[in-house]
């Protein structure tokens, strides 16, 4: 009785399972995703590594209905992305369900895309005001708490444009927070910025690990792949190659692609 009391709970907490099935997406003639399938526990950490034009970015963004999948199909904690199921078919929804769901999905990317007019609190309680999930006050109060959260309070009033590359990508951070999603995408957060910069950034993603949230994370950061993520996949030509516990995947690679990828990148 009290096992299956516990299950139930589990079961009601448990938020961010992704899972990822049969995924193909073409772009004309070009197979950017082939079969991909995966799954990704509620609060775990996936690193995706692979070369470029692997189909990274793809993949996160048809997490996100972003890419419109040709085949396949992909549910966070057993919702449809991009979807309802009615009998044994499933529908698209309307742009409107499609902006509502994205809402449980943040989403950090390369180049930060802060509102470049607005300043660091009113690009944080942007979304959260416009989905209605909160008051003006309220979330003023959950904003600064996230810029608590990535170290930047006292940049509260600050524009975009006065902050580093670092600091830029933190305020990014918060501001995919505030929506309280289920799921983290970050696609190479760290890519764009000086060298000196990257381990802030890195810093503020290892403790949203602990958090419980979901988080996907592309990069080329293999130190902090192998200290942070609880799984690895590797990605060539649109299909997973290989997947696996972080150590196993980077101390003893099995398929010749991760082989010569790590070589180059450690
Ligand atoms: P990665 O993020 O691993 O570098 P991408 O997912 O961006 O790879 O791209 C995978 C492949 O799909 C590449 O060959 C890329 O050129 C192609 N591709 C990505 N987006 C588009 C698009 N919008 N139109 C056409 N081809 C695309
Ligand atoms: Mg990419």
């Amino acid at each position: 009785m009290s096992e299956a009391i516990d299950y139930a709970r589990a079961a009601a907490t448990a938020r961010g399972h992704i899972s990822i099935t049969g995924v193909t997406k073409y772009f004309g003639k070009h197979k950017a995703l082939d079969e991909v399938s995966l799954e990704l526990a509620p609060g775990s950490v996936t690193v995706i590594l692979g070369p470029s034009g692997s189909g990274k970015s793809t993949l996160l963004r048809a997490i996100n209905h972003l890419e419109r999948v040709d085949e396949g199909f992909i549910q966070i904690d057993g919702d449809y992305i991009g979807y309802r199921q009615r009998g044994d078919r499933l529908y698209e929804l309307k742009e409107s369900a499609i902006l509502r769901q994205r809402t449980e999905v943040g989403y950090v990317f390369q180049n930060f895309n802060l509102f470049p007019h607005l300043t660091v609190l009113e690009n944080i309680i942007e979304a959260p005001i416009v989905h209605k999930k909160l008051t003006r006050p309220q979330a003023i109060e959950r904003a600064l708490e996230l810029l608590d959260t990535v170290g930047l309070r006292h940049k509260a009033d600050a524009w975009p444009r006065q902050l580093s590359g670092g600091q830029q990508q933190r305020i990014a951070i918060a501001r995919a927070l505030a929506l309280n999603p289920r799921v983290m995408l970050f696609d190479e957060p760290t890519s764009a910025l000086d060298p000196e910069l990257v381990g802030e950034v890195l810093d503020v993603i290892r403790s949203l690990a602990q958090s419980g949230v979901t988080l996907v994370v592309v990069t080329h950061e293999i130190g902090f792949a192998r200290e942070v993520a609880d799984q690895i996949v590797f990605m060539v030509d649109g299909k997973i190659v290989e997947q696996g516990a972080a150590r196993q995947v980077i101390n003893a690679p099995q398929h010749p692609r991760t082989r010569r990828f790590l070589a180059n990148v450690l």
